[in-house]
């Protein structure tokens, strides 16, 4: 019963205005059901960062040049996706822009101001190191109410000079200070069995992390990033393309995405309950195994 139905001393009165009021809000209730909210998703703006730690979850390190991302291409993705997204969800509870390292991509501005401008975009969120200084664009942008700019500090990142730009340029920022460096190892495959996939994509808090990388959303930016590096073969990845899926299959599409039990990618990921905490280790770029990447698609 509706709280302020209950004060209503006569129950004749009482039970009329509680049926209306219910009649009135089901097919709001309905509306927000079958207009689905998306919490939580973020885009990948570059894969270039100034910092390839050793042990990056998300595998910058690998990344060389040689996988021919163009940034622009992607931001003009990147705008097709969230529109399609936006078709088919009443709202999108936060936009992440990630790299690599954001601020080293130029054309952030334009990112930041086309989510922005979107009434049905609740909030935007800029994930960042903290050592890059945002050139004078990029920092205009995020004078916005919209936006918090995220910085992940690990021990020895000096985010002094950032973090006074941010500041005395009245921005909103938000300092994580990271305590672990959560081990998901190197692009070998693991050759873990089903069950063990099915239990590690479960319990993975990555999982959650929804990511748009050249127009695709894919399940975690492991899984973006697995694909762009070739670690398996073109019919073993899951996604789903937000700018050529033809918008009657979007939804169903995005469905099925959200409801896999794993994919591709957690072979080649550490599972969860092996993850240790290795410590943040700089400058180290890792070898890219390019053996493995043409033998990983073996099984
Ligand atoms: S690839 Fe799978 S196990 Fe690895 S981070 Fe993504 S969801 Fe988690």
């Amino acid at each position: 019963m509706f709280r302020f139905c209950r004060g209503i001393k006569n129950t004749v009165v009482r039970r009329v205005v509680t049926a209306l009021c219910g009649l009135t809000i089901s097919p709001l209730i309905l509306y927000r059901v079958i207009c689905f909210t998306i919490p939580y998703v973020e885009f990948v703006l570059t894969p270039r960062c100034n910092l390839r730690c050793e042990g990056c979850a998300n595998l910058m390190g690998y990344y060389d040049g040689s996988e021919g991302i163009d940034e622009d291409n992607n931001l003009k993705l990147a705008k097709k996706a969230l529109d399609n997204l936006l078709k088919i969800s009443r709202r999108i509870t936060t936009v992440a822009f990630t790299g690599g390292e954001p601020f080293l991509f130029d054309r952030l501005h334009e990112a930041v101001a086309y989510a922005s401008a979107s009434k049905r975009v609740s909030r935007i969120t800029i994930h960042t190191n903290g050592t890059v200084v945002p050139t004078d664009e990029n920092l205009k942008c995020l004078n916005n109410k919209k936006v918090t700019v995220e910085i992940s500090e690990f021990p020895g990142f000096d985010t002094r000079k950032a973090v006074d730009v941010l500041r005395k340029s009245g921005i909103r920022y938000k300092k994580t200070r990271q305590k672990k460096w959560i081990d998901y190892g190197g692009i070998q495959n693991r050759g873990l069995s089903k069950s063990d996939l099915r239990r590690s994509f479960a319990e993975c808090r990555s999982a959650e992390c929804k990511t748009i990388f050249m127009g695709s959303l894919f399940t975690c930016p492991r899984s973006a990033h697995s694909y762009m590096l070739r670690l398996f073969d073109e019919d073993r990845a899951v996604y789903v393309n937000l700018a050529t899926t033809p918008e009657n299959m979007l939804k169903q599409r995005i469905k099925e995405l959200f409801s896999t039990p794993y994919v591709e990618a957690c072979k080649f990921c550490n599972p969860v309950w092996t993850r240790g905490d290795i410590g943040c280790t700089q400058d180290k770029k890792p070898e890219k195994q390019t053996h493995l990447l043409k033998f990983n698609n073996k099984e």
